[in-house]
């Protein structure tokens, strides 16, 4: 079956074609700027060069049918629009009603409009992705795959805030976490690659990307993971703060005599390294090409974000009582050995040490624990369209 992964943002729309049965990318692509001026679909079909169409696109609805249009032109398409057999739409947040993947009906859109309040600028972007699917494919089945829905299985002493108990249940305000496609992909993954049962096994997967979480995954299941109500706790990030003592907020706007959106988009925009190297740069590239110039704001950045993430893995392995491997992943985790070795240096309390070859290692999936190390460290590219694939293909054939 081919499968169409889509993964709407406000004014974005990511989409890979996979076949379920080979699990490759027959295309993917990008659709930027919907809803503004100098919108374009930029897509790769397999084994060809990349194609730019710059194309007004007003709305999601636009979006779509251009990708459908890219995806079953004559000249460069690559399939027939009817054996798109299913669609996979990645949802950001599913709260606690959605525990696993679902196929998508009336009353599921319904649950999905609920849970708004709490990711309120993505899950109408991921509605509006439904909608439009269903208008330029009707009848072909729909699956929606959640970002927080592997976090679920947490206890409730790991997902509650010190809150007055009565705000979770009013409000819902707890702990979900995020980027749980990627967390549940890697920790199975990394069983496979450990050539162990899952069951047997203690992980900490460190997605590291320009959005960074950690979770704790304990005989398969996460039993505690970094992100919160919303993704702007635990690590430091590309542009967020992570962890901050909230009385930062109230303190700032005294200060600088702003308003509760101002500061909310101090924490998300222009914090976490970007912020904290005196807004040198987010990307960890440069940051590394600057720290090792000995540039002291790089050097600033980055020390405090690897400090999170091995403090993170020093509570985790509390958590857990004990750890066996921990695995890399997204854009630091997989490809900066720089950042993972800083990471490793502080583990050294676990027995750990990195093989200083093998940690060269890029987007590839590779040990690169030293062969006395008592924890295994290993490096697992994420596949975040593929795993939305496999689930819509399970819940559609
Ligand atoms: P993601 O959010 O997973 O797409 O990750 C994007 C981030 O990965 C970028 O902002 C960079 O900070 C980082 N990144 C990507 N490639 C590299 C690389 N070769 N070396 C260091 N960092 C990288």
């Amino acid at each position: 079956m081919k499968i169409l992964v889509i993964n709407c943002g406000s004014s974005s729309l990511k989409f890979q074609l996979i076949d379920s049965d080979t699990e490759a990318v027959i295309c993917k692509g990008l659709c930027e700027r919907i809803g503004i001026d100098g919108s374009q679909i930029v897509y790769t079909p397999a084994g060809k060069d990349k194609i730019t169409k710059v194309e007004p696109m007003p709305d999601h609805n636009k979006a779509i049918e251009l990708v459908i249009e890219a995806l079953t032109n004559a000249e460069n398409g690559v399939v027939e629009l009817s054996e798109i057999g299913a669609v996979g739409h990645r949802i950001v947040h599913g709260g606690e009603k959605f525990t696993k993947s679902v196929v998508i009906n009336e009353e599921v859109i319904k649950a999905i409009e609920e849970v708004s309040d709490l990711a309120p600028l993505h899950n109408p972007a991921n509605l509006i992705g439904i909608r439009a699917c269903e208008k330029v494919m009707p009848g072909v089945p729909m699956v929606a795959v959640f970002d927080t829905a592997f976090h679920q299985t947490m206890p409730q002493e790991a997902y509650l805030y010190g809150l007055p108990y009565s705000y979770y249940e009013k409000y819902g305000i707890r702990r979900y976490g995020f980027h749980g496609t990627s967390h549940s992909y890697v920790s199975k993954r990394a069983a496979q690659i450990l050539g162990k049962d899952i069951k047997d096994l203690k992980l900490i997967v460190c997605h590291l990307g320009n959005g960074a979480s950690v979770s704790a995954v304990k005989e398969g299941k996460c039993i505690d993971t970094s992100m919160g109500l919303t993704p702007l706790e635990g690590l430091i990030m590309g542009t967020r703060t992570g962890d901050i003592d909230p009385s930062v907020v109230e303190f700032i706007m005294k200060k600088e005599n702003s308003t509760v959106a101002d500061v909310t988009n101090l924490l998300n925009k222009k914090s976490g390294v970007f912020g904290l190297s005196n807004d040198l740069s987010s990307d960890f590239r440069d940051l590394e090409d600057a720290y090792l110039k000995g540039d002291e704001n790089a050097k600033r950045a980055v020390d405090a974000f690897t400090y999170r993430v091995a403090k993170y893995i020093g509570s985790y392995t509390a958590a857990m009582g004990g750890v066996d491997a921990i695995c890399f992943t997204a854009g630091v985790g997989e490809n900066s050995g720089f950042t993972r070795g800083l990471i490793c240096e502080r583990l050294s309390f676990l027995g750990a040490t990195v093989d200083a070859e093998a940690n060269k290692v890029r987007g590839e999936e590779k040990f690169i624990s030293g062969a006395d190390s008592k924890v295994k460290l290993l490096v697992v590219p994420t596949n975040e369209e593929l795993a939305i694939a496999r689930d819509t293909f399970e819940l559609c054939k």
